[in-house]
């Protein structure tokens, strides 16, 4: 992450990003805990609202924090919920999402959690195939429904920059645009289900400016194409997302300053009437609007050496945060592991004097794949000692192993103001289906 520009813009993008590691904990809080404060949520919304060229709507990504009330939050400000499992879904519903307010996609989807999605009232989807076409217009018709698709879109090029390249290669995401454009008549739907516009999304978590804007040129492109290839109107043109967030690290978010006037004149270019809402530009985001809102509270429960090396252990491991980067299917996560600023220094309080410096940062499962990091700053700390990771509001524990090897879920806690919305807790429960 290079970006981390001072904020430029003039307006709510200079409003300062809350930064929830910095609020008191009460001593005796219950470890390990994911902690949600929705002020952050809402100055992080503001801040990408800024970035957007306007008219233009904002989906929120249930995949980076499904969590009920941070979904409400959202929605109360504008954003409809892009949601791709049942459990998404129903986080949704939970929040209060209006079903006509919920965006439902995904490569891959089950009839029976069409069936599902049908029945709760979604009427809008995404498609990523000539099948997901003809798949979701017999569910509709099963149900008696008449929905519009965007049809996803897997364009010829990949975009520049950094970031997961989703495209310009073999993917489950999305249909070939030259597909599309040769033979247009597969994916425009019948009476059922009815293409209502076009779906790119094309990177994740671009810092760099430019790069990031790259990438919304390459949609508008290919968008323009595909807009005189397919007959008929396109309503809507979802652009993706792509805006990055710091991910278990310290820092801000990134600014995007001169986004929203570049866009704004490429759409002016390529789909005119864009600013009468024909058709209407869509963005999506996860993890900028809710990586900075949380932090995960973990308690130190042991302190040693071990071959001269400093060991911690604490009671969150790779089951709560970075599972996926702890099995080594991504690339590593080294997450900064801090005291709350509030937290008087335990050697302060004890007289215990071990000096800061690298450790190995332990969780507590039985298994050496359960490691953060082999040698990461970490300060003096003694068993009891209360610890925190800083931006984990998104990808934390909903993108965890919460289920390996039988411990109890973190607890997660919303906030606003310093007042406690919701705590509570995730139980696995084995149950007939
Ligand atoms: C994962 C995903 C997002 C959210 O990505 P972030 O990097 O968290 O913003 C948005 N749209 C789609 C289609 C996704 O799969």
């Amino acid at each position: 992450m290079t970006d981390l520009a001072p904020h430029c813009g003039p307006t709510a993008g200079d409003a300062p990003v809350s930064h929830p590691s910095n609020a008191p904990i009460p001593p005796g809080t219950t470890t390990p805990a994911y902690h949600y404060d929705l002020a952050s949520v809402r100055s992080a919304h503001a801040r990408l609202r800024t970035w957007l060229p306007q008219p233009s709507e904002l989906y929120y990504s249930l995949k980076a924090n499904p969590h009920p009330v941070v979904v409400s939050a959202l929605y109360g400000l504008g954003c409809r919920a892009e949601v791709s499992s049942p459990g998404e879904l129903d986080a949704a519903l939970e929040a209060g999402v209006p079903p006509r307010d919920i965006f439902y996609t995904g490569p891959g989807k089950r009839d029976e959690d069409l069936g599902k999605a049908l029945a709760a009232g979604v009427r809008d989807f995404a498609v990523d195939s000539e099948h997901g076409v003809a798949q979701l217009g017999q569910a509709a018709a099963r149900h008696g429904a008449h929905v519009t698709y965007l049809l996803r879109v897997n364009p010829g090029g990949g975009s520049r920059g950094a970031g997961l390249r989703m495209t310009g290669s073999p993917s489950a995401f999305g249909a070939d645009a030259e597909d599309i454009a040769a033979r247009p008549q597969r994916y425009m739907g019948g009476e059922h289900a009815r293409i209502g516009g076009l779906h790119l999304y094309l990177a994740t978590n671009i810092a760099d400016e430019e790069a990031l804007a790259d990438s919304f040129s390459e949609a508008i492109g290919v968008a323009r194409a595909l807009r005189e290839a397919l007959p008929g109107p396109l309503h809507t043109i979802d652009l993706g997302g792509g805006f990055a967030a710091p991910y278990a690290r310290a820092g801000d978010l990134p600014a995007y300053p001169q986004l929203a006037d570049r866009l704004t004149s490429e759409l002016d270019a390529n789909l005119p009437g864009w600013r009468q809402n024909a058709p209407t530009i869509a963005f999506e985001s996860g993890r900028y609007l809710t990586a900075t809102c949380g932090r995960l509270l973990t308690r130190v429960l042991d302190v040693k050496k071990s071959h001269g090396q400093r060991v911690v252990v604490l009671d969150a491991g790779i089951n709560h945060l970075g599972g996926m980067a702890g099995l080594r299917r991504v690339p590593p996560l080294h997450p900064d592991v801090v005291r709350p600023d509030d937290t008087p220094a335990a050697d302060a309080a004890t007289g215990h004097s071990a000096p800061e410096g690298p450790a190995m940062i332990c969780g507590p499962l039985c298994t050496p794949l359960d490691t953060w990091a082999r040698s990461h700053p970490l300060p003096a700390v003694v068993p009891g000692d209360l610890l925190v990771v800083p931006n984990t509001g998104a990808y934390g524990l909903h993108a965890s192993l919460a289920l390996f090897l039988g411990h109890p879920a973190p607890l997660e806690v919303v906030t606003e103001s310093g007042v406690v919305l919701r705590s509570d807790r995730l139980a696995f429960v084995r149950r007939d289906d």
